[in-house]
């Protein structure tokens, strides 16, 4: 069965370990238009990931110039990635972490990094309740790590979002938590998988069942299991 292939790693892993070939030239004159440097890091780092995944999932030799957009709304090269040698791709980054897909099948990764443990934030105060189900939000009610619940909760319905099942405008409609640390195995025809790691949560939407990865130190997928603690987390 053909799988989708999701990697997960830090910005600055990719960084360090991955060819750093030109990004294409929509790309890199949005890449320019950033103004944090760490911005720009995650940028770069998300396409440079994707096209890995891409050679992981059978794409050939392609370079991340090969990586293009388009906006369903206005048409610019923003919004969702054109599929590359007929393989479907998405990437996602988030404050120094990045995700990235490839498959033959409809897929949409997310990656969501715990912005609450700087701050110490916990209960459900300050959370967008709005992107939640009635039942999601009965669950956050009685979890004991409401903001976690949450951040699964939404990478999971931003991973429907880039795979094309959902609109941003409609997540409270959109149910993917079964438990406060566990997804719904699918939500329509697409499949929900994540992968905790020690400070963010990734999740993946695909029609096909998804392979998990971390990078290696020499640019190699490192397969992620399914279960046990969160990657990076003491033993
Ligand atoms: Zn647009």
């Amino acid at each position: 069965m053909d799988l989708s292939v999701v990697v997960v790693a830090k910005t600055r892993d990719v960084l360090s370990v991955l060819p750093g070939d030109p990004l294409g030239r929509a790309a890199e004159a949005r890449r320019r238009a950033l103004r944090s440097p760490s911005d720009r890091e995650d940028f770069v780092a998300a396409r440079l990931l994707a096209v890995r995944a891409l050679q992981a999932a059978g794409a050939g030799d392609i370079a991340p110039a090969a990586l293009h957009q388009s906006c369903a709304v206005c048409g610019g090269a923003h919004g969702r990635p054109l599929p590359v040698s007929g393989l479907h791709v998405s990437w996602s980054h988030s404050r120094g972490w990045v995700a990235a897909g490839a498959s033959p099948a409809a897929l949409g990764v997310d990656v969501e990094v715990f912005a609450d443990a700087a701050t110490g934030e916990t209960g459900v105060g300050g959370l967008p309740l709005e992107a939640l189900t009635p039942s999601e939000r009965s669950l956050l009610a009685t979890a004991p790590d409401p903001a976690r619940a949450f951040r699964l909760a939404w990478a999971a319905k931003e991973a429907c979002v880039k795979a094309g099942v959902a609109q941003l405008d409609g997540l409270g409609r959109v149910g993917v938590l079964a438990g406060p640390d566990r997804l719904v195995p699918s939500y329509g025809a697409l499949l929900l998988s994540s992968r905790a790691f020690r400070g963010a949560n990734a999740a993946a939407a695909s029609a096909a069942p998804v392979s998990w990865h971390t990078l290696g130190g020499r640019g190699e997928l490192a397969h992620l299991p399914g279960s046990g603690r969160p990657v990076g987390a003491p033993a």
